[in-house]
C-alpha cells in the first residue's frame, strides 16, 4: 500500500478548516484549567482501557503485532505514562520560585507553565497506537488543542483512533486527521504553535522547513542505527537472551531496537548460535508459524529489507514469503563495514554482526556514524562502560539492556542531532508542549531603579 492509495477519513473537513476550528476554540480559553486537562486524561485512560480489543485487532491487522505485545509495548504503555502524568500534573503546573539578584531586591522571580496554543501530532507506523498517543498526553496536560495525524502506514490503527478520539475526547479541541503525504502537507502548512513529529529523518527536515515559515518549535523523534557493542566479560547467553528480544519485538521495527552488534570474530563466533537459539526459543523453529512474530509493514519495506540481505555469513533466518510479507529473524556474521545493511537504519529483522578489534574500534566506529538514538553496551567492565559513557553521544545509553530505557516515566526520551531533538515522557512531555514563561514582580516603592538610572555621577558608577 503506499501513502497516496488511502483516502482523506470520510467527510473529513479540510485541514485547514480543522485547524481554524481548533484555534478559535482554544482562543476561547476552555483547554487552559486544569480540570479540561484532567478531565481530557481521564478520558484518554478510558478511551485505551475500554477498547483493548478493537486496538489489538488494529495492530494485529497493520503489523501482525500479537494482543500480549500490544498490551505491553502500546495500550499498557501508553496507560503507565498517563498515570505519571495524571498523578504528578497537579504539582508539575506549581509556579517554581527563583531567587532574584540583590540589585533587583525586593523583587519575586518565579516561572509559570503555559500551554503553546494548536500543536500537532505526527505519527509513524510502528507502534501507531503509543506514537500518537503518548505524545498527545503531554499537549493535552500542558492544555493546548491537538491536532493528531496517525500514520496511514498502520490503516486499521489509525482508522480505530479516528473513530474513538472524538467519542472519548472533547470534539473542539482534539482532533484526528488521517490520511498521508498530501493531508500531512497541508497540516504543515498552517500556523501551529508546535509540531511533534515522529519518524524518518528525511521527513524529519520536511517538517523543520516547513516549520521554518512560521518559526514554530518543533520536536523530532528520529531514528537511525543503534549499536550494540558486546564484549567477552559478560555472560553471552544472557546477552543473546536481550539482544535478540530487543531486535526481534516488532519484527525489528522498533526505533531504539538494537540495529547491529560490534564484536570481536571470537566473540561473534560465540554470540551468533546463542542468539539463532533464543530466536528459536522466543518463536519455535518456524518463527513465520509463531503468532508472537511481526510481519513487515508493507511491499516497499519488505523488498527494501531483502535487498539488505546477502552480506556477511548467515547465522540463522534469511527466509522470508513475500505474499505475507514475512522475512524471517535473521543473523548475520562477519558483515563488512561498507555492506548496504550498514548504510541505513535497518528497521526490520535483520541483526549484523560487525567485526571490531576491541573496544577502541568499537568506540571509533560509533563516533564516525551519525549519533545514534540509543546504545547498548554489554560489559561488566566497569572501564569499557565508563568510556562508552563519555566518549560516545547518543540519545540514551543501555548497559545490559535493549529498549528498557523508554519505560522509565523520569528519563528523558529522545535523539541527539541526526538522531532527533527535544525530548518527552513523564514530566518533560508536559514541558515539551509548554512555553515556560518569566515572571518577575517588583513592587514600585522603594525604587531602588534610581540606583543605577542616569546620570551616572561618580557616586552612581561605584555604586553600579
Ligand atoms: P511514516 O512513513 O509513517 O511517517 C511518519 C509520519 O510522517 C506519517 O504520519 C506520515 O504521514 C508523515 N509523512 C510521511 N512522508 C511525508 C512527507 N513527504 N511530507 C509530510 N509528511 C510525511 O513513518 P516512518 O518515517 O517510516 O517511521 C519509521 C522511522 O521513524 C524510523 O526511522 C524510526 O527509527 C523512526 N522512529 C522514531 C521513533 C522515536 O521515538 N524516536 C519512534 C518510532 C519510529
Amino acid at each position: 500500500m503506499t501513502s497516496t492509495s488511502v483516502a482523506r477519513g470520510a467527510g473529513q473537513a479540510s485541514v485547514a478548516d480543522t485547524v481554524a476550528r481548533l484555534r478559535a476554540s482554544y482562543e476561547t480559553g476552555r483547554t487552559k484549567p486544569l480540570a479540561w486537562r484532567l478531565a481530557q486524561l481521564k478520558a484518554l485512560g478510558a478511551l485505551l482501557t475500554e477498547n483493548g480489543p478493537a486496538l489489538e485487532q488494529a495492530l494485529w491487522a497493520d503489523l501482525h503485532k500479537a494482543p500480549a505485545e500490544a498490551q505491553y509495548s502500546e495500550i499498557g504503555f501508553t496507560l503507565s505514562e498517563l498515570n505519571s502524568v495524571q498523578k504528578h500534573l497537579r504539582r508539575w503546573l506549581r509556579p517554581t520560585r527563583v531567587a532574584a539578584p540583590a540589585a533587583l531586591l525586593p523583587a519575586t522571580a518565579k516561572t509559570v507553565l503555559e500551554p503553546l496554543g494548536v500543536v500537532a501530532v505526527i505519527a509513524p507506523w510502528n507502534y501507531p497506537v503509543q506514537l500518537t498517543l503518548a505524545p498527545a498526553i503531554g499537549a493535552l496536560a500542558a492544555g493546548n488543542a491537538v491536532v493528531l495525524k496517525p500514520s496511514e502506514l498502520a490503516p486499521a490503527t489509525a482508522r480505530v483512533l479516528a473513530e474513538l478520539v472524538p467519542r472519548y475526547l472533547d470534539p473542539s479541541a482534539v482532533v484526528v486527521v488521517e490520511g498521508g503525504v498530501p493531508e500531512t502537507t497541508e497540516l504543515l502548512a498552517q500556523r501551529l504553535d508546535h509540531i511533534f513529529y515522529t519518524g524518518n529523518g528525511a521527513v524529519g527536515r520536511i517538517v523543520l522547513e516547513a516549520a521554518a515559515k512560521n518559526l514554530t518549535t518543533v520536536t523530532l523523534e528520529l531514528g537511525g542505527k543503534s549499536p550494540t557493542y558486546v564484549d567477552d566479560t559478560v555472560d553471552l547467553d544472557a546477552a543473546a537472551a536481550r539482544i535478540a528480544w530487543g531486535r526481534f519485538l516488532n519484527a525489528g521495527q522498533t526505533c531504539i531496537a538494537p540495529d547491529y552488534v560490534l564484536a570481536t570474530a571470537a566473540v561473534q563466533r560465540k554470540l551468533g548460535p546463542l542468539v539463532a537459539k533464543w530466536i528459536e526459543r522466543y518463536f519455535g523453529a518456524d518463527p513465520q508459524r509463531s503468532p508472537d512474530f511481526g510481519r513487515v509493514i508493507n511491499d516497499r519495506h519488505f523488498s527494501r529489507l531483502t535487498g539488505l540481505l546477502g552480506a556477511g555469513t548467515v547465522v540463522t533466518g534469511g527466509q522470508t514469503d513475500a505474499s505475507e510479507r514475512y522475512l524471517a529473524p535473521t543473523v548475520l556474521a562477519d558483515v563488512p563495514r561498507d555492506a548496504p545493511v550498514m548504510r541505513e537504519e535497518i528497521f526490520g529483522p535483520i541483526l549484523p554482526f560487525v567485526t571490531v578489534d576491541g573496544l577502541d574500534d568499537a568506540i571509533r566506529y560509533i563516533n564516525a556514524n551519525d549519533k545514534p538514538l540509543a546504545l547498548y553496551v554489554f560489559s561488566e567492565d566497569a572501564r569499557t562502560r565508563r568510556r562508552f559513557l563519555t566518549e560516545t553521544s547518543s540519545g540514551a545509553i543501555g548497559f545490559g539492556i535493549p529498549l528498557g530505557h523508554i519505560g522509565v516515566h523520569g528519563l528523558p526520551f529522545g535523539g541527539v542531532g541526526p538522531s532527533g531533538s527535544g525530548a518527552y515522557h513523564g514530566r518533560r512531555s508536559l514541558e515539551v508542549f509548554s512555553h515556560e514563561k518569566a515572571v518577575l514582580t517588583k513592587p514600585l516603592k522603594p525604587d531602588t531603579i534610581q540606583l543605577i538610572a542616569p546620570p551616572y555621577t561618580p557616586a552612581r558608577e561605584r555604586l553600579i
